[in-house]
């Protein structure tokens, strides 16, 4: 991934900072104790890197993209944690589905229609394995 260090909204400079700049107190609750992020230091775009590098997860993202973004990835963790899948074998059935390789399958990193895109996916496959196993689904879903 080119590392941009202009802003793509507002064109303002972007520097990698520790994540405690943007998380403060929340940094350690977060999981983002040592790992840094890309900041626009004009309008606070941004986007983590693959953990325990400098390497962003894709473009920086603001407001709206990031709430996009959380929204994708919480329909994603839902479906794999619900299912009682392997976090890899979950990100290897993303892969696959988007069409993209093992690195660059981070939603931290998607842009708007990847995230929708991500949405749909797991949307399809509840409602897929509702019809087939509904007590199983109930079940699971009792338990988170
Ligand atoms: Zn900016």
């Amino acid at each position: 991934m080119e590392i941009s260090t202009i802003c793509r909204y507002c064109g303002g400079v972007i520097r990698l900072v520790p994540a405690e700049t943007v998380y403060d107190e929340h940094t350690e609750r977060r999981g983002k104790k040592g790992e840094m992020i890309y900041q626009c230091q004009n309008c606070g775009a941004r986007v983590g890197c693959h953990k325990g590098t400098n390497r962003p997860l894709g473009k920086v993202a603001n407001e709206i993209l990031r709430c996009k973004r959380v929204q994708a990835h919480r329909s994603f963790d839902r479906l794999w944690k619900r299912r009682g899948m392997e976090r890899r074998n979950a990100y290897r059935w993303l892969a696959k589905e988007m069409d993209l390789s093992m690195s660059a399958a981070h939603i931290g990193g998607f842009e708007m229609d990847q995230c929708q895109r991500v949405i749909d996916l797991c949307r399809n496959e509840k409602e897929a394995h509702h019809e087939r196993w509904p007590e199983k689904t109930d079940l699971l879903h009792v338990s988170t």
